[in-house]
């Protein structure tokens, strides 16, 4: 037997570039894990790109992607969330795209993204190779408040954020003429919601709010859905993410009120939810969501 190497090599493939609605493209992550979806949205003037994938290696991937979609047009750069696979690609585009997001993810970038390198180089040769030579940088720009707006010439791509869900800092990308949603980690596609619950290192992560925050995404009313792992869909991709965590959130909330600990809620309702969603990969994160409303709850008590 060898030795388990971990995950395959996260590497963005913009060979498979896909255009959504005009001007709207995607690199599709084919479900390898640790790749995100990856947009690139031309204006007459601009191009936005959201999320730039793990690592200079990718950065320098997608930011060839995008000058080669983006023709002449400047660039501006955005990333959904801190997370290595979304955000730590970013200094590739220094001096060659302009970089904006909301403050709160500068923030919890500066604070946990050292700490992040390290975990992630523990998951395998492959991650580490990836985060090889990585840099963690600032963007250029951070805006304060819910929200700020791009104008790219012709077309306006809105930068919105509603604070602690996914992480403290998780922010999405909509194209409101289209339409379009860029999600990030709020949403995946049969992917279990992932619940970077690591007390004590990092326990950012709110499944009541998390659930909130879908609801306010569904009133956005989106045709497509490009979420942060997995294929691109519409508005039921989201109303799927919400029902899952109102069910995990209402068993666990049931159990922990009659005395369970945290490890028998894991053990008495994880087997039910794998059973209710066959065909949703990574079912490790089912526990940590299960421990994260359990602590929600009791010391609610
Ligand atoms: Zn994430």
């Amino acid at each position: 037997m060898s030795e388990p190497e971990g995950p395959p090599p996260p590497v963005v493939e913009p060979g498979g570039i896909v255009e959504i609605a005009d001007g709207v493209w995607v690199i599709p992550d084919r479900r390898v894990p640790l790749v995100p979806n990856v947009g690139i949205v031309l204006g007459d003037d601009r191009a936005l790109v959201v999320d730039v994938g793990m690592g200079p290696e990718n950065g320098r991937r997608v930011l060839d992607a995008a000058r080669e979609t983006a023709g002449t047009r400047a660039l501006v750069v955005t990333t959904t969330h801190f997370h290595p696979e979304h955000a730590f690609g970013l200094q590739a585009f220094r001096g060659e795209a302009r970089s904006v997001y909301n403050r709160a993810q500068r923030d919890e970038l500066r604070a946990k993204g050292e700490a992040y390198v390290g975990m992630f180089r523990t998951f395998g040769p492959n991650v580490a190779a990836a985060l090889e030579g990585v840099e963690l940088v600032d963007p250029d720009d951070v805006y304060d408040g819910d929200s700020t707006e791009i104008d790219l010439g012709g077309r306006t791509a809105q930068l919105l954020t509603r604070g602690l869900a996914h992480t403290l800092g998780d922010q999405v990308v909509y194209l409101p003429e289209e339409r379009v949603l860029f999600t990030g980690d709020l949403v995946e596609s049969r992917i279990f919601p992932i619940y970077p619950w690591f007390p004590p290192d990092d326990a950012d992560v709110d499944g009541s709010r998390w659930i909130e925050v879908l609801a306010w995404l569904e009133s956005l009313d989106p045709t497509q859905v490009v979420p942060g792992h997995g294929e691109i869909g519409d508005v039921a991709l989201i109303r799927a993410a919400r029902e899952y965590h109102e069910r995990l959130r209402e068993e666990t909330f049931a159990r922990a009120d009659a005395g369970e600990d945290a490890d028998a809620a894991v053990a008495a309702i994880e087997p039910r939810i794998r059973e209710r969603y066959p065909d949703w990969e990574q079912p490790e994160w089912i526990a940590f969501g299960i421990r994260c409303f359990h602590a929600e709850r009791t010391a609610a008590r």
